[in-house]
């Protein structure tokens, strides 16, 4: 591929101002396209996955064009950092949002009226009061950046009404460039921000939506803390990422346990007090090495770089929400896991959680459509990531970085299997009137005396125990994947299983059952990790000599963000402290030719680490 950088002049504004200010060498993926059309005074929509470099497409034209640019942003806790991190690249950025008192406040519109600002950042809410709008009049707007487009959308969860207040900035200021951007992939959403906003005659820009550095691996559920457990020692010790838990109280739970095993940890959740919240993402952003454990209330916006693992602990109920929360894996580019723990009575629950759910029919069917979606991904045989990206309608190769593509699974033929399952199902039924849950159909197959299976003279049935030739956890697999095809349903509060319209065929022997074998010892993951690419601590696989040169930058780094109050990564990320490790430069000049220095952070920072560097400990 060749970088969209090399077709420019040498003395291009937009590839110098890409270097000088950013400390970056070329653009990525489709940001110089977008770039030229938003400075040519052209609207851009833009589809990026998180991690893509969606901030640079508004922040250079910004940059590059006379006057403010305007950036529209629902992320108000985010404000401060964001603009902390422009500044320390020497962009003169601010932000109104109902956090300031009158002071600070007054003090930006100043800056902005004044023209002193490059970048000025707007919560939504704050186009509902007409100062607004006045204040916008009198100073030079060079382009209006809609982050977070998808928030436009009506249907969707993110929904903003606030946002809708945007064709109004158009209205007024017609011809001012705008960039709408969103990591949202769904054509339906796309068509929707371009109608609401009025981008009918915007280029749109589609980024692919691989994400190559994020290794993706969904393990079968056994002792689901004790194998993140496992995950974190072996493979993530000392690194910083996310741990999602569907309810509240695993969440909970799961924290407690981590601490007590050694690990730092905090619970993220809607029922913690707001103080208890900001106070544990702030932790999070500006801490290195703390594992946040969450419902999926925690993650907008959150641009923290070097988040090295996402792991979920229940399965995600959609494969967008999969991808949106995977996606805060690895934004730096380093290699990252993905990892899910998935077993029967995820199904089991979701499926219930379904059925129980408000809402008229159709929006069942459709919960329904993208938890099958996301069962597929689960069970399949093949590349997750060919998987994944077909989902979002993007065709590639299988890609040598998942789970399946390192220890491919083998599938057998389940047909004999499922038939003895459903017919166990049929028996109850018909000769005793009775439904019942996966354990004791399990209990039934392998001949098991338990204490239901004598209570309930399940041992006299024709069925009991004709399935010794597999193990419980054989069974409780085959159970997953008939739940997973839709051979079989989840019925009722007590997760009873019932056959479905589907189930007769393969009963009759019209249709044959593919399964995915269960890996015996299920308790062990697969550490592909091993195999060189991801899931290291962030010093690991360093060159010796690098390890403690690593170690002393991160440690100056670290009281260098503690002294003035910023995000470790706001300083530098850590590949270029990585970078810095490898090959210590040793001069200032040196020193700016490494990935991620700039002009301003060399001139503020480049002594500190060229002292770091001399420093012997
Ligand atoms: P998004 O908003 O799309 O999630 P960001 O704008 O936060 O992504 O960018 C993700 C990361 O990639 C950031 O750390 C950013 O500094 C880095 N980045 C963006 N563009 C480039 C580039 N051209 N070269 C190197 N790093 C880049
Ligand atoms: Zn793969």
């Amino acid at each position: 591929m060749t970088s969209p950088g090399d077709a420019h002049e040498p003395d291009d504004q937009i590839l110098g101002t890409l270097r000088r200010v950013f400390g970056y060498d070329a653009f990525r993926g489709p940001q110089r396209e977008i770039i030229d059309q938003v400075v040519g005074g052209g609207d851009a929509l833009v589809l990026m996955p998180t991690g893509g470099g969606k901030s640079l497409c508004y922040q250079i034209p910004a940059l590059v064009r006379p006057g403010t640019g305007v950036v529209i942003s629902p992320l108000i806790a985010l404000m401060q950092d964001q603009v902390d991190a422009l500044r320390a690249l020497g962009v003169r950025a601010g932000f109104l949002n109902s956090t300031q008192d009158m002071d600070e406040r007054r003090l930006v519109e100043a800056e902005f009226a004044a023209g002193e600002l490059d970048l000025l950042y707007l919560a939504p809410e704050r186009l509902r009061v007409d100062s607004t709008l006045q204040l916008l009049k009198r100073g030079t707007i060079s382009l209006f950046a809609i982050d977070e487009a998808h928030c436009v959308a009506q249907w969707g969860h993110d929904f903003r009404p606030d946002y809708l207040q945007l064709s109004a900035l158009h209205e007024r200021w017609p011809d001012i460039p705008r960039i709408a951007l969103t990591a949202t992939a769904t054509p339906a959403t796309h068509a929707e921000i371009a109608a609401r906003l009025n981008l009918t005659g915007a280029r749109h820009f589609v980024a692919s939506f691989d994400r190559p550095n994020i290794q993706y691996r969904i393990v079968p559920k056994s002792d689901p803390k004790r194998q993140l457990l496992r995950l974190l020692r072996e493979e993530h010790p000392g690194d910083a990422g996310i741990v999602y838990c569907l309810s509240r109280a695993s969440v909970e739970k799961t924290a407690a346990f981590l601490v007590e095993n050694g690990i730092e940890a905090v619970p993220y959740h809607a029922g913690l007090d707001a103080r208890t919240r900001a106070a544990n993402q702030s932790r999070f952003l500006r801490e290195d090495g703390l594992v946040v454990v969450a419902t999926i209330a925690f993650g907008m916006g959150i641009d923290k770089p070097d988040v090295r693992f996402v792991a979920h602990l229940d399965l995600p109920k959609s494969v967008e929400g999969y991808y949106q929360e995977t996606g805060r894996a690895g934004r730096d580019g380093l290699p990252s896991t993905a990892w899910l723990a998935y077993g029967l009575q995820d199904v089991v629950q979701q499926r219930k959680m379904i059925d129980g759910s408000e809402g008229d029919d159709e929006h069942r069917r459709r919960l329904a459509a993208h938890l099958d979606a996301m069962l597929a991904l689960c069970e399949t045989v093949e590349c997750r990531r060919v998987r994944l990206l077909a989902y979002f309608g993007q065709e590639s190769a299988p890609c040598g970085n998942c789970d399946t593509c390192l220890t491919p699974p083998k599938s057998w033929d389940g047909t004999i299997a499922a038939q003895k399952l459903l017919s166990t199902v049929v028996r109850l039924k018909r000769e005793r009137n009775q439904k019942f849950g996966a354990g004791q159909l399990v209990d039934i197959l392998l001949g098991r005396k338990t204490a239901k299976v004598i209570q309930f003279d399940h041992d006299a049935l024709s069925v009991f125990g004709i399935g010794t030739e597999l193990s419980e956890t054989q069974w409780r697999g085959v159970v997953r994947q008939l739940l997973a095809q839709g051979l079989l349903a989840v019925e009722g509060e007590h997760g009873t299983l019932v056959l479905t319209d589907a189930s007769a065929e393969v009963l009759a022997g019209r249709r044959e059952v593919p399964m995915r074998s269960e890996p015996e010892r299920p308790a062990r993951t697969a550490s592909p990790g091993r195999s060189g690419k991801a899931g290291r601590a962030p010093a690991a696989d360093l060159p010796a000599e690098a390890v403690p040169v690593f170690e002393r930058l991160r440690a100056w780094r670290a009281a260098t963000a503690k002294e003035q109050g910023v995000p470790a990564y706001v300083i530098f990320h850590d590949a270029t402290l990585r970078e810095i490790a490898t090959a210590p430069p040793a001069s200032l000049a040196e020193l700016g030719t490494v990935t991620g220095v700039g002009e301003n952070k060399l001139a503020k920072y480049g002594q500190g680490i060229l002292d770091a560097l001399a420093a012997e400990d």
